[in-house]
């Protein structure tokens, strides 16, 4: 049975052990695009997160999809062209049930402009990254990463926890709402500054936030009270962080740490420049894109120029993959790169070794069946201290939201392991129902996207797009049950590819050969990618782990 849904009570969670397709893999998919709706930031819109990232391109093509996915037999195949079904093609039973290639635009013609022009004539729509390939999972998705960041910021500079530290960061929307949440459970005071108060509301609705000041002085008195008693607190301010960042630099305050996740990458539909209502920029949206394109960068400008000024000060300043950077040099910060990326700066060591953001959604609904895994990791990976820290904290402090689902950073081998003794669990009826593992797109071998997951690489590959392309080919030779390439749309088209893969464990011998081939082979390639690029840690990951990887010279 479904599971209301009191966010959207006209999605419901789904879940239970009835079937309306003619196979669990199918149902599994089913349930995966209503999932990425049920948790979705505007889902009457088809809007999943990220501004414009959307499960599916009209609601007559979602409906095509559901209809092609209740009929559709195991050895066909569902082919999505930018979130419309297009065919279903007979393949065999081992052949991926759904491959989808989401917004690619050919290289001269990606731009935000184009994009919008074809959006508008309904030829293309964006997938975000796991939206269109109905992999989201909520805040979830990105929580252990941005808690990863600060967890390795406290190394690195304040002896080891956050507590007794100010974070300021802005963007309470589908993945910038994990922020809150993150920066709580590294010990941090964080302020979290969202323009719109009804999103700072969802993510206190849904335990992400705890408190929402009424204004900026209660604000920063609140965090100020939190970082002397070195007490975790999560605070929301509504207000523009162009208005509020420089605000905050003029009092002299200087945050210990300081990021932003609006969304700064669609100058139209994402970011809100300072000085609009909401109602306003709506408006604009609809017609008058060119003048809301140059406010959002005039105030990206102001937000960039206090981020930069903060960073003078001995604040630790970091971009967190919205393109923000990108957007103010265009408008004239030539020092906006002095800001660097989170993935260079923190994250790329574990990448190098594969290690990136695995998840897992328990298809029956049922959250034991996530905390059962959670004992399982903790039993499988005892010594792993990322594995066992992050799977103690999320218990305890990471609600759920849609199907239960969990993220955790694993690597080469651990992945594929943990999911074939899942699939086993699911025979023995330990599991109350299949369980769907995915991953994030921004993994080793699945993303080139050159101002945010591959900036400075070490042999200069940044833009090379054929890793996840290749990665793609791949999973479909590997019995994936669903495979996806998807490119930028809005303000991020023409700045990145990436693949996305989901394989079902719902306890047959076929899907312990899927799992084994197809989550073997992805972070295969992703350890290639790094030690192809010259990275010791991933040449190191290829003599331990006999990756076959084909080394030259
Ligand atoms: P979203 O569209 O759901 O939310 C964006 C939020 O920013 C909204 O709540 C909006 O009200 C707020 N906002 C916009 N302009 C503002 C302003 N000037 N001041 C204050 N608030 C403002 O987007 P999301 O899913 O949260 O993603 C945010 C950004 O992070 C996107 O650019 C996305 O692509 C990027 N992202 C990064 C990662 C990563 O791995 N680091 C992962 C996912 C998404």
């Amino acid at each position: 049975m479904p599971k209301a849904n009191p966010r959207h009570p006209k999605f419901p969670i789904p879940g239970g052990p009835e079937l309306r397709a003619r196979g669990w893999r199918q149902e599994a998919l089913l349930r995966l695009l209503e999932n990425v709706l049920s948790v979705g930031e505007d889902p009457g819109n088809l809007i999943v997160y990220a501004a414009l990232g959307k499960a599916a391109r009209s609601w007559a093509a979602h409906n095509g999809i559901v209809k092609a996915l209740t009929e559709m037999e195991e050895d066909q195949t569902l082919l999505i062209q930018s979130g419309k079904p297009i065919g279903l093609v007979k393949t065999h039973a081992k052949a991926p049930l759904v491959i989808m290639a989401n917004c690619n635009i050919v290289g001269q013609w990606a731009k935000a402009e184009v994009f919008y022009e074809l959006q508008r004539k309904g030829l293309i729509c964006w997938g975000g990254l796991t939206a269109g390939a109905w992999q989201y999972i909520g805040s979830q998705g990105v929580i252990q990463g941005t808690y990863e960041i600060f967890m390795r910021i406290a190394e690195r500079r304040f002896g080891g926890d956050l507590a007794g530290r100010f974070v300021l960061t802005a963007g309470l929307g589908g993945m910038g709402g994990a922020q809150p949440l993150a920066g709580r459970m590294a010990g941090a005071a964080i302020l979290c500054v969202d323009i719109d108060p009804e999103r700072a509301r969802k993510r206190q609705q849904i335990g992400y936030l705890q408190e929402i000041a009424p204004d900026l002085d209660t604000a920063l008195e609140m965090i100020d009270a939190a970082v002397k008693d070195k007490r975790a607190l999560s605070v929301g301010l509504v207000g523009n962080a162009a208005e509020v960042y420089p605000e905050i630099a003029r009092r002299g305050i200087v945050p210990d740490i300081v990021t932003d996740q609006t969304s700064a990458h669609d100058l139209v539909y994402g970011y809100v420049p300072k000085g609009m209502s909401l109602d306003q920029v709506r408006e604009l949206r609809e017609d008058g894109q060119g003048q809301l394109m140059a406010a959002s960068r005039a105030s990206i400008v102001d937000h960039v120029t206090a981020m930069l000024d903060f960073q003078k000060r001995g604040s630790e300043v970091f971009d967190n993959g919205n393109l923000i950077r990108t957007q103010a040099k265009e408008g004239g910060v030539s020092n906006a790169f002095d800001i660097p990326i989170f993935t260079e700066a923190y994250l790329r060591p574990l990448f190098a070794r594969a290690i990136g953001p695995f998840r897992w959604m328990a298809l029956s609904g049922e959250e034991s069946d996530i905390a059962r895994i959670d004992d399982l990791l903790l039993e499988m990976f005892p010594d792993n201290k990322i594995i066992t820290n992050w799977i103690r904290l999320a218990r305890e402090h990471v609600p759920f939201e849609g199907l239960p689902a969990r993220i955790a950073w694993l690597g080469h081998g651990e992945r594929t392991m943990l999911a074939r003794r899942v699939n086993a669990l699911v025979v023995t009826g330990e599991m109350k129902g299949p369980v769907a593992f995915s991953r994030d797109h921004l993994d080793a071998g699945a993303m080139a996207h050159p101002n945010i997951m591959t900036e400075r690489m070490k042999d200069g590959s940044d833009a090379i797009a054929d890793w996840p392309l290749i990665d793609a080919m791949m999973l479909c030779s590997s019995m994936a049950d669903l495979v996806v390439v998807h490119s930028g749309g809005g303000g991020y088209a023409g700045y990145m590819t990436s693949c996305g893969v989901t394989v079902i464990a719902d306890g047959t011998e076929a899907a312990d050969e899927r799992l084994d081939h197809a989550l073997t082979n992805d972070t295969a390639l992703g350890v290639m990618r790094y030690a192809d690029a010259g990275y010791e840690e991933a040449l190191d990951e290829v003599m331990k782990k006999d990756v076959p990887y084909i080394r030259l010279g």
